[in-house]
């Protein structure tokens, strides 16, 4: 079946039926994140493939490990005794025996029998050499004895392999061992190791880390350049601004400015008439309800932040200037610089708090996950499975419907993951994700717009600033991809207009009983071929480079839970210690488990359709010109990493097609 118009297509009459099936498989619902769209039940077609689950899994299993072992590591020390635990580390055992024992079985055993969608594309499922140190490394904790070989699990011989269970069980029982893993884990708290209470000092967030690596965070991020750095290359790259000077609600001072800069023939009157100056100002979050759950006092400051780049030299990388925790000056948030010792690292903390809790809420759930949601439910509904369009768009959203259901009735709920770690109430989390929803029209989501309205867009003002100078790269190559693509099957603008599927599509996604759409459409339809490529470029860039980027430094950064906590857990006034504010050690590995869990599961990768996703042979040189394009952008990429810090986030082979985790 080869992709044609519904205006071409002589089964126009079979199109219509079968779309008239989807809007009834696919409905909207509006209460369940009000009033955002999203999908009421996740049709078992839209349930994740066996890999999915088996990516997943690994890492899910590894925290579990991980929790396990800081028992076991605990219990030797005498810190706790296992006979008062030990129902509950039975259980955990078992659990993690089941786990590792079905990762072994994966991991060895042939895949036939597999549904082969599931596993062609990428290459085997491997848990590689690599693994295989971690999972001894795991047995021999979990055991108290010495490593035993991978292949020497006494279960593998009498166990029914993977390959002979039908894929609805296999998925069934990870789903269950998982969730399972997850409610102890991630919610009631019911199992928490005793790792918990405040931290005496920062080598205790190290014990967190008993079978898993320590995020290579953890020796640089008290450092200024790293913590400016972060800004341009960390989990939430698309939020500093070039100000033409300071705000007025930071009373900053030459004074202040030369303590940061030290350069006499600088001034911030230079650097603002120079464009130099640059600002995160967290208003947004001011005043927001703070949370309680699970049983702790947590606090939201509303910083402001001012960034400056250096006048010349060679060092021209951004410094930070000064910092005021909240949004008015006032002797408990004063403007404080570098100079002022651990009330400047308390400071630096209340930025990273807020900017972790703008980036969940907005940046990373609001701007990817619940911005892309609507598309996919249209796609469903109004492009018709043979229409290029839903051919183009359909692996750009595989597990986008899954994840999405799951954030909303799980992570987002009263007692998930993220009201148990961030700063404000659910309600207030929620509230602040709806918002970031509805402040961004569509048409101002593309890369370049974004970079301009911040001011962020030339690399004279502003040098070294990774998440734009790749994410260009990326957003070209797709731009590229989309625009021959396109011109396969619109050969003009009347094309366009004459798509009646293409213009149902887009008055769904603007209507009320639809897609609600901020900020989207020409004049309530798509008009122009231009406009259509920018559409579509905009949201295959969404769902794969810009949600990879502000969703996999959850495991590289913030699964490091000093360099960026999710809530501060006493007021940041210039009299805390940075242990003051800093979350107790049992949150902290909530924390590092929630990152992991979503910030290292890296399913499938840009470019890399299925086989016979195109049926259509003239989109076979396009679409070997793209992925061509990313073989170079990688070796681009790679290249430039060897002269700046490396950032690794918008490496194409680590870019997913679309955001499923
Ligand atoms: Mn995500």
């Amino acid at each position: 079946m080869v992709a044609i118009l519904p205006q071409l297509d002589p089964k126009s009459d079979a199109r219509r039926s079968a779309l008239a099936r989807q809007r009834r498989k696919y409905a909207y619902k509006h209460s369940l994140v009000e009033p955002l769209a999203l999908l009421e039940k996740v049709p078992r077609a839209d349930k994740p493939s066996l890999r999915w689950w088996i990516t997943v899994m690994k890492v899910v299993a590894e925290n579990l490990a991980n929790s396990l072992a800081i028992k076991v590591e605990q219990a030797s020390q005498g810190i706790i005794s296992f006979e008062d635990d030990e129902d509950d580390s039975a259980e955990v055992k078992a659990d993690l025996e089941l786990l590792m024992e079905d990762a072994e079985r994966i991991a060895d055993g042939d895949l036939d029998g597999m549904k082969p969608s599931d596993l062609e594309g990428d290459g085997p499922v491997s848990f590689g050499d690599d693994d295989s140190g971690f999972w001894s490394r795991i047995k021999s904790r979990v055991r108290g004895g010495a490593a035993e070989p991978a292949e020497s699990s006494a279960a593998e011989g009498s166990s029914p392999s993977v390959a002979e269970k039908a894929e609805s069980s296999v998925v069934a029982e990870i789903e269950a061992a998982i969730a399972k893993a997850a409610n102890s884990f991630l919610s009631t708290g019911d199992t928490v190791p005793r790792v918990e209470g405040r931290a005496t000092s920062l080598a205790d967030y190290d014990a967190i880390f008993c079978t898993i690596d320590v995020p290579a965070i953890r020796d640089t991020y008290q450092l200024d350049r790293s913590f400016a750095r972060m800004r341009l290359a960390g989990p939430n790259p698309a939020m500093i601004e070039r100000v033409p000077r300071p705000s007025a609600k930071l009373p900053i001072t030459e004074a202040h400015y030369q303590v940061a800069m030290a350069d006499p023939e600088d001034s911030l009157d230079l650097a603002s008439a120079e464009g130099r100056l640059f600002q995160l100002d967290y208003a947004g979050l001011d005043g927001l309800l703070e949370g309680t759950y699970p049983g702790y006092r947590k606090y939201m400051p509303a910083p402001i932040a001012l960034f400056a780049v250096p006048r010349s030299g060679d060092d021209r990388a951004l410094r930070p200037v000064a910092i005021q925790t909240e949004q008015r000056s006032s002797a408990t948030s004063p403007v404080l610089t570098p100079a002022d010792g651990e009330a400047w690292s308390v400071a630096k903390n209340a930025v990273q708090v807020a900017d972790g809790c703008y980036h969940e809420a907005v940046s990373h759930l609001a701007r990817t996950h619940f911005l892309v949601e609507p598309f996919v439910i249209a796609t469903k509904r109004q492009l018709s499975s043979r229409h290029p369009l839903h051919v183009l768009l359909e692996p750009h959203f595989e597990g986008t419907l899954y994840i999405n259901d799951s954030a909303q009735s799980a992570l987002i709920a009263p007692e998930g993951g993220v009201n148990k770690l961030l700063a404000p109430s659910i309600d207030a989390a929620r509230l602040a994700a709806i918002l970031g929803v509805q402040s961004y029209p569509f048409d101002e989501a593309g890369l370049e717009r974004q970079l301009v309205a911040r001011g962020v867009d030339d690399p004279e003002k502003i040098p070294d600033y990774p998440f734009r100078d790749d994410g260009r790269l990326i957003w070209a190559a797709i731009q590229a991809w989309v625009t021959r693509y396109v011109a396969l099957y619109y050969t003009g603008d009347d094309h366009v207009a004459g798509d009646y599927e293409l213009q149902a599509w887009a008055a769904e996604l603007l209507s009320f009983e639809g897609g609600r759409v901020v900020g989207f459409g020409q004049d309530g339809g798509v008009k122009t071929r231009d406009y259509l490529i920018e559409v579509v470029t905009t949201l295959i860039f969404t769902a794969s480079a810009q949600h990879a980027a502000v969703n996999f430094p959850q495991g590289s950064i913030m699964a490091y839970t000093p360099a960026q906590p999710l809530a501060a857990y006493a007021p940041s006034t210039p009299t805390a210690t940075l242990l003051d504010v800093l979350p107790p050690l049992d949150q902290a590995l909530a924390q590092t488990e929630l990152g992991r869990s979503l910030g290292l599961a890296y399913y499938t990768q840009l470019g890399r359709y299925k086989k016979n996703t195109f049926r259509d042979p003239r989109v076979a040189d396009p679409l070997a010109e793209f992925q061509a394009e990313l073989e170079r952008i990688e070796a681009v990429i790679v290249e430039r990493n060897k002269h700046r810090e490396p950032y690794t986030d918008l490496l194409p082979s680590k870019i997913p097609q679309s955001i499923n985790i």
